[in-house]
């Protein structure tokens, strides 16, 4: 085949690179800087521009090459483009031709243009390799527009309660959506250093264009705790039951994820709220995109593999599950949350 499913990840031996590897290898195609697609210790790393500051900022200094959307490059007789896959900024999906064969890698990806990441594009090929991460027909997003008014809002009742709103949102991706939906309510925004780290970067980069993303303090322990009455604190999910929290008592905490859909996980994650809002397609995207590929061949990586490949095989897509190492950047982790889902679904019939 074009692409191999090895020990290490996804490898195009006609080019000799690999995409997304889980193990270090001499040339490595990264889709995105989330930990669970970018790695350490390969030799060379191939990203969009966008992706080199992050990857600077997570792994170091490396050996980087990077291009733009839609740049063709070849390596070894192979030509390689990375086309814009709308999960977080960078994020890019690999297209891969050799002797009249195109497969593309989509990565993680999401359908709906979120104004950060870039606009999906769907990409024609004889072979697709999937994401599934929400990949059962109980996912179905609300428009992101919509969502944000809900967050705007339930900012303004906790002002008026007196309470600081905190915001579960992972450091890259989901933090800076949040940001954009809280800045037109306050302009008194906290953020935890892992997401004051990302920020930073991104604006020092100048890889968001100015004005999209607003000023933020990062929270220190000389802080005095009046200071963040009525603020918005954003938090990543490592923070939500920590003793970090105490100094924004009394607040409200909210969580954005794709996995609030399900009611029992807001309860589980004691959440006050919980925001469905996530950088991955729900169930009609994902179909929507390997529709869009014309794709012969469907193969499906991390999350619902088994019910997303079985469903697209009873529509006439061929299609296979294959493991990888893949699922667990921030939002996917909550494995627990997942597994739970899928118990719920079987029961429900
Ligand atoms: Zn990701
Ligand atoms: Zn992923």
């Amino acid at each position: 085949m074009l692409i191999d499913f090895t020990d290490k990840g996804l490898f195009c031996s006609a080019g000799n690179f690999y995409i997304d590897p889980w193990k270090p290898v001499d040339k490595a195609i990264i889709t995105h800087g989330h930990s669970d697609h970018a790695r350490w210790g390969n030799k060379s790393y191939l990203c969009h521009h966008y992706t080199k500051p992050i990857l600077q900022l997570r792994l170091g200094n490396n050996d980087y090459q990077t291009l733009g959307w839609n740049e063709p490059v070849d390596i070894n007789g192979v030509k390689v483009s990375l086309h814009p896959a709308g999960h977080i900024i960078g994020s890019s999906q690999v297209r891969v031709e050799y002797k009249g064969e195109v497969w593309v890698i989509s990565g993680d990806y999401k359908t709906e243009n979120d104004g950060i990441s870039g606009a999906y594009e769907p990409v024609k090929c004889h072979t697709f390799v999937t994401e599934s991460t929400f990949g059962l027909p109980i996912y179905n997003w609300k428009k992101q527009s919509e969502i944000y008014s809900d967050i705007q809002n339930w900012v303004r009742t906790n002002e008026s309660n007196g309470k600081a709103s905190v915001l579960i949102a992972y450091s890259l991706g989901k933090a800076q959506r949040v940001l954009q939906a809280v800045k037109n309510v306050t302009e008194n925004i906290y953020a935890h250093g892992a997401v004051y780290n990302m920020h930073q970067t991104l604006i020092t980069a100048d890889i968001i264009p100015a004005g999209i993303l607003p000023g933020i303090t990062r929270v220190t322990p000389e802080m005095p705790k009046d200071s963040f009455r009525n603020s918005v604190i954003i938090a990543p999910p490592s923070a939500e039951s920590s003793t970090w929290m105490k100094r924004f008592v009394p607040y409200s905490l909210g969580i954005c994820s794709g996995w609030m859909q399900v009611r029992g996980n807001q309860r589980r994650k004691n959440a006050d709220e919980g925001f469905v809002l996530s950088d991955h397609c729900d169930w009609k995207g994902l179909l929507q995109s390997v529709e869009a590929t014309g794709a012969q061949k469907v193969f499906v990586t991390h999350g619902f593999q088994s019910v997303f490949s079985r469903y697209l095989n009873e529509a006439g897509i061929e299609a296979a599950e294959i493991k990888t190492e893949y699922g667990n950047d921030e939002e996917e982790t909550t494995q627990e949350l997942s597994n739970d889902t899928a118990e719920q679904v079987a029961t429900d019939g």
